[in-house]
């Protein structure tokens, strides 16, 4: 298995993905009480599987990781637990992709835009005020009325980055 194969993209050589899960469904619980939703095990068991590593994973592989993990569960269930996430700002759907990844401060409600890497799938938030700035700048110039829109651009993140160029120097 090659680096770029790993399920999680490991980053810096410190970084324990575990840490991220943990800290991801502790503050959707500490969210969830403060908003006084419910995070039902079944959103919860669901947001930890997206959050498998920091690549976006499709409701298909949730719903066999939710299975292998020997508890029965119908799609609905858990496309209807994505949607709970997703209200909840916990998790993003990125819609190229027809995937979902999760935030990494869903504290703060925000429209979600993405830098994906096309070799490891690590997916970045980016900080989305300037470009919804810009967007609506345009729009008004051109008498045109935003309803919805999102930005996922493609290319390499850090770490891919410096292997390519290792390995151009090799
Ligand atoms: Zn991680
Ligand atoms: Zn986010
Ligand atoms: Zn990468």
């Amino acid at each position: 298995m090659t680096e770029t194969q790993k399920a999680c993209n490991p980053g810096p050589a410190t970084h324990d993905h575990r840490r991220c899960i943990a800290t991801a469904l502790r503050e959707a619980e500490d969210l969830c009480r403060a908003r006084a939703v419910n995070l039902t095990a079944t959103r919860r068991r669901v947001l930890e599987l997206v959050w498998q590593g920091h690549e976006p994973v499709k409701a298909y592989q949730i719903i066999n990781n939710f299975r292998a993990g020997h508890q029965a569960t119908k799609p609905p269930t858990v496309y209807r637990a994505l949607d709970f996430l997703m209200e909840n700002g916990l998790v993003h759907r990125i819609e190229s992709l027809n995937a979902f990844v999760g935030c990494t401060r869903p504290e703060n409600r925000h429209q979600a835009d993405f830098f994906i890497c096309t070799a490891c799938h690590r997916v970045d938030e980016i900080d989305s005020g300037k470009i919804a700035a810009t967007f609506e700048k345009l729009a008004r110039q051109q008498n045109f009325t935003i309803s919805h829109k999102t930005v996922e651009v493609y290319g390499l993140c850090r770490a891919c980055h410096e292997k390519t160029g290792e390995q151009f120097h090799a």
